[in-house]
């Protein structure tokens, strides 16, 4: 497995941090940093952390709530 940010999300997945449970999701973007709604994961800056608890983007795991 390759660490990092799992291969198989695409641009439209739902992504939970798993320390916080903060929720990004790609429609919404994220107002807080400034990312434009319809930003896609993969996509965001290097920069960009969890608004919520400051983890690094590689703390995400695809949310599976809507399964
Ligand atoms: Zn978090």
């Amino acid at each position: 497995m390759t660490p990092g940010i799992p291969s198989r999300i695409d641009d439209a997945t739902r992504m939970e941090c798993k320390i916080c449970w903060y929720v990004y999701d790609p429609v919404e973007g994220d107002p807080i940093e400034q990312i434009e709604p319809g930003t896609p994961f993969r996509a965001l800056p290097d920069y960009w952390r969890c608004p919520q608890c400051d983890a690094e983007p590689n703390a995400f795991i695809p949310a599976t709530d809507d399964d």
